[in-house]
Order: structure tokens, then sequence, then C-alpha cells
């Protein structure tokens, strides 16, 4: 048991939640899920990203202020994870005075420490855009890329952070802490960026108003990058509630995207580090679910709504399906047909299946009353070997290899049935030890399900007669063999996850 401090990025409000957002969010959710199953004091953090730029840009084109704005934008983000089942403890938003506080602590203590200092930004701007570019985003070396007119160079004054000082420290800090960034390839990729040299960069804008002034020269508004990390501390009392920062920091992981790695897995530690703030201590890295090999974007039209497959497949198909399906790290391509060919296969088969046929024969054979399992069941070691796997595939973050060691045990359930066909032997004791086995089995799959599948979770619990919450679960104790008490009534109940067509796939 201890504390277990999680947090997904801020999505940034100038788009709405869509799949890209909700998985990392449901994968945050099954990783907490689980540790509060191992009975750790946990925070799940996740929240709204609503300063800078964009947004500004966003609200004008929109008529409205950037508050208003992003007051529009941010419930649409609760209301999602609400529906989504994500048991968040806080949800941030950086426009809320407990994160000011913080990015002005953060920003003081790097400045007293020297790393934040006034230099000159020159570049190319573009005025249309309010943006800078580099020479090769230009079109024909000359142009904007989108309103297709010159660049001018352009030069402002900036404070700057002083990363070119961290490479050694953090190089350093890495080598003695290996296994910070999962998966593996991503910690190359890390020291890779850092030995490419590190420069200074900006951490404030003048031509900005929307955002978080500079305490001391308030003439300048916060860079959006150095503010949106700052919630990692801001939601956890830091320049606030000493007592509560302590509890809670450093964070145990921060979930990312591959493509923000450099923004948190290099310029953040660097900052904690001249703060005097101890770095976090993971990362874990995922992929992208792309869809039709592309990265989901506005400006491809290839955004998927996840609430609308949730109406389609249910909204445990939906987790199961995001977890499952593809290894955290690596990439995903999301396709209908993947989802429903998944949704059969392991819940419609499997695990639906197995809950079936269990009450049915319960009811056929055992007068409707689950049966104790023996303590020398066949199935016990293929029970205790699930947890062991699953247990360290989420202490890995990789949820779905706990689900594929989870589905074992529902595979090998099902082949102990196949081998003793309950259903054409006569009522007895025979029948009797088989099933209260199944129903131990299904006991044991019910709360290593419950991080991806929750509200599925709690009805294998009821339907097999167990009582109270399966998330009231504790692991290790839980997983042992033999918890069933038998005696409850087996309830038959609705297919779990019936079957779906395949022709439903468009
Ligand atoms: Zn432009």
């Amino acid at each position: 048991m201890g504390r277990f401090y999680v947090t997904t990025p801020i999505y940034y409000v100038n788009a709405r939640p869509h799949l890209g957002h909700a998985y990392t969010t449901i994968v945050g959710d099954a990783l907490t899920r689980w540790h509060r199953l191992l009975g750790d004091d946990v925070h799940y953090l996740t929240g709204t990203d609503e300063h800078g730029l964009k947004i500004q840009q966003a609200a004008d084109a929109a008529g409205k202020t950037p508050k208003e704005f992003a007051d529009e934008i941010a419930p649409l983000f609760e209301q999602a994870w609400k529906r989504l089942n994500i048991a968040n403890d806080d949800f941030i938003r950086t426009t809320e005075p407990r994160h000011r506080v913080a990015v002005e602590t953060l920003l003081r203590a790097c400045y007293e420490a020297g790393d934040i200092y006034l230099g000159t930004y020159s570049g190319l701007y573009c005025v249309g855009c309010e943006e800078y570019y580099v020479a090769d985003e230009l079109t024909n070396g000359t142009d904007c890329p989108i309103h297709k007119r010159p660049v001018e160079h352009f030069e402002e004054e900036n404070y700057f952070f002083r990363l070119s000082a961290f490479e050694q420290r953090l190089l350093d800090w890495y080598d003695s802490h290996p296994d910070a960034i999962v998966p593996d390839f991503r910690a190359n990729e890390v020291r890779g960026f850092i030995k490419g040299g590190l420069r200074d960069f900006s951490i404030s804008r003048r031509s900005l108003e929307w955002g978080i002034p500079i305490p001391w020269d308030p003439k300048h508004v916060t860079y959006v990058w150095f503010d949106a990390l700052t919630n990692y501390l801001s939601a956890v009392g830091y320049g606030q509630d000493d007592e509560r920062y302590r509890a809670w920091w450093p964070v145990d992981y921060h979930l990312i995207g591959k493509d923000i790695i450099r923004f948190h897995c290099v310029y953040w530690p660097a900052m904690l580090m001249s703060a005097g703030v101890e770095p976090p201590r993971g990362w874990a890295v995922g992929g992208w679910l792309l869809v039709d090999q592309e990265k989901m974007s506005k400006s491809m039209g290839n955004v998927v709504n996840p609430l609308d497959l949730i109406d389609d497949i249910g909204l445990d198909g939906f987790r199961y399906y995001v977890l499952a399906e593809t290894p955290y790290g690596q990439d995903g391509d999301f396709t209908r047909k993947g989802l429903i060919k998944r949704y059969n296969a392991d819940l419609a088969n499997n695990l639906g299946n197995l809950l079936a046929r269990v009450a049915t024969v319960v009811g056929k054979k055992c007068g409707g009353i689950g049966p104790r399992a023996a303590t020398d069941s066949p199935l016990a070691p293929a029970a205790a070997l699930a947890y062991e796997h699953a247990a360290a595939a989420w202490d890995n973050v990789q949820p779905s290899r706990a689900l594929e060691a989870t589905w074992q045990l529902i595979r090998a359930t099902n082949a102990h049935l196949e081998t003793n066909e309950p259903w054409k032997a006569e009522p007895g004791p025979v029948v009797d030890a088989v099933m209260g086995d199944a129903l131990e089995a299904l006991r044991i799959i019910a709360i290593l399900a419950s991080p991806a599948v929750p509200s599925t979770a709690q009805t294998v619990w009821e339907r097999i007669g167990m009582s109270g919450a399966v998330t009231d679960e504790r692991l290790p104790d839980a997983a042992r063999w033999g918890g069933y008490p038998g005696g409850a009534a087996v309830v038959k109940g609705e297919a779990l996850f019936p079957r779906r067509s395949d022709e439903d796939d468009s």
C-alpha cells in the first residue's frame, strides 16, 4: 500500500474531446483503478489547458472573450469523462486561481535561482498568424504556409529559461533513474534529445494578452507551455498548501503522448530542478490511435467522437477495446471493423459466453445455488498466473497485457467446462465441483477485469452471488483461490455483450 499520483496531459480547449483524448484518459482511469484495488491512496488528475494565442484567436473568431470561450469547452471534457466512467479525483483548469498561484511560485523560484533572464527573441513572424516560423516551415522559402504571404523578420523582448545549463544534470538524473520513462525506447529518445544539445527557450511573450503575467514584469505573459506543465503541481497545492503538496509530489506517472515528450521529459524536469522541486518519478509515453493511418486532427477531417462509439458498442465495449487493442506506447489503428471484431471475440464469445453458460448450468444442475470451489482445483494455478501477469503488466503501464493475462483465465475456464461437459452430467458432487471452480474463476476475473470494464465487472460479481462492490476488494488477498463462499443464488440475466453482426460494419 502506498500512494499513487497519475496525470493525463491537460487538453487544449481549441477542440472538443475526441478519441485521442479519450484513449489517454481511459488508460489513466484503468491504471488508477488497479491501484485502488491494491489499496493505494490514489490521486488521478486531468483537466484543460486554456491559455495562449490559439484560444485567444478562436475566441475572437467566435465573438467571445477567451474566458467565455474556455468556459464553454471545458465542461464538454468533464461531461465526456463522466460518460466514460472516468474516476478522476480532480479536474484542473489553467484559468483557476490555484493554478495562477502555482505558476507564479514556480516562475519566481526559477528566476531567483538565476535560470530565467531577459533576452531578445528574433525570428520569422507572420502578422496574420501572430506566430513565429522557422525557415523550413515556409512555403517557397519565404511565405507563411497559411497566409501565403511573405513573413517578416521580427524581434521581441522575451524571458528565457536557461535550459542549456541543465544538459548534464538531466543526463545524470536519467542515469540514476533508468526506469523513469516507459516504454524503454522512449527513454533512449529523450537521452538523444538531451545529448543533441539543449537551447534556452522563451517562456514569455509581449505580444500575447491571454495568459498569466510574469509576476515581476507584467508586460510579459507566460508562454503557454511553461504555464500548462505547472498544472501538475498546482493541483496538489504547490505554492499554497505545503502539507498537501508534500503528500502527493513527486507524481508517479505523467501519461503523455509521444508528440509532447520533449516538453515533458526535458523542459519540465529542468524547470523543476531549477526551482528545487523533485522531478517526476515516471512518464508513460503512449502512441497515437490513428484513424485510417493518420493522426486524428481537425484539419484531416477524421476526428472520431468517443461518445458516438459508446452509443454504438456500449461503454465497457469501448473502454475494453481501447485498452486491449493496442499495446501502450505503440501507435494503434482505429477501425470500426477492429472494434466489432474484438468485441465479439473477447467480450461476447469469451467473457459473456462464460458467464451465461455458468449461470445456465448452475440453474439446471445445482438448483440455481453456486457451489463452493475445491481448494485443489485445476484452475487454481491458472488464476494465480493471471494475477501475477496482470499485476506485472499494470506495474509497467501495459493495460493490453494485463487484460490478455485476465482473458487467459477466461479461456482456461471455458476450456475446463468443455473438457468436463457439466451440462451433460447428472447433478451431484462432480458437477458441483466443476461449477464451483468456474464460479471462483469468475469471481477472480471480475476483480482483475474491473479496472477496464468496471460496470460489467460489477454485473458479473452480482450475478454469481457476491455481495458488495467489486471495487471494494483488496489485492493481492482477493485474488487468492478459494474466496467464493458458495451457497449464493446465481442469476442468469440478459446477455452481457450481445453478439454484434459483422454486417453492421460500414
Ligand atoms: Zn500566417
